[in-house]
């Protein structure tokens, strides 16, 4: 089956990173991380389920000691954030007095990222910084301003490398913009 298939007649897929482009981002990004965190341990936070991909690969670039843990957040049905947030996984790890790096997929509106950002500070973090794969950030509802950034996207819908839609298309080795198909052309 292919991509356009899974989608439907209405929809194509447009690439907008390659894989290639990501794994080269995702290295230049570890290696920042290796170097701001040098000598130090670090906990990282990884929110399911679309920064799983990204993670995996970020990690493997790492060569500082790490823990890592999961936290799950929803404020998406569909393609639109509801704007309420809500945590549907907590972390096993207790984050009091530690180094934390959050790794998400993408921050849109910046409201999910806020919640989590101030809930960790509550619970006592040492320091905490963000890492997202793709920031856009000129969709901000929120004040939020991450560390460390691969793309600056200035909006769509975006699909696979882990990031879903309605659950499907996360398998996807590169990712892709969904776009209407006006045109009658399969991509
Ligand atoms: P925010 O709270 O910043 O608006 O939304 C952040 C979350 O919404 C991200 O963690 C991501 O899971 C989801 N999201 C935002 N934009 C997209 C997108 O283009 N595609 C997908 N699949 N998820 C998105
Ligand atoms: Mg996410």
């Amino acid at each position: 089956m292919d991509q356009t298939s899974r989608l439907g007649q209405e929809h194509l897929l447009r690439v907008v990173y390659s894989h290639q482009q990501i794994a080269s981002e995702v290295a230049r990004l570890a290696e920042e991380i290796n170097k701001a965190y040098s000598g130090r341990e670090l906990l990282v936070i990884v929110v399911l389920k679309g920064a799983l991909f990204f993670a995996a690969d970020l990690l493997r670039g790492l060569r500082i000691p790490v823990r890592v843990d999961f936290v799950k957040l929803s404020s998406y049905d569909g393609m639109m954030s509801s704007g309420h947030v809500q945590l549907t996984k907590d972390l096993d790890t207790e984050v009091a007095g530690r180094d934390v790096l959050v790794v998400e997929d993408i921050i849109d509106t910046g409201l999910t990222l806020s919640f989590l950002v101030d809930l960790l500070h509550k619970r006592g973090v040492a320091s905490l910084s963000v890492c997202t794969l793709i920031d856009k950030k000129e969709r901000r509802q929120a004040q939020f301003d991450p560390d460390f950034v691969g793309f600056d996207c200035p909006g769509g819908f975006l699909v696979g490398y882990g990031l879903d839609f309605n659950e499907r298309l996360r398998e996807l080795p590169s990712i892709y913009e969904i776009v209407e198909n006006n045109t009658g052309e399969v991509e």
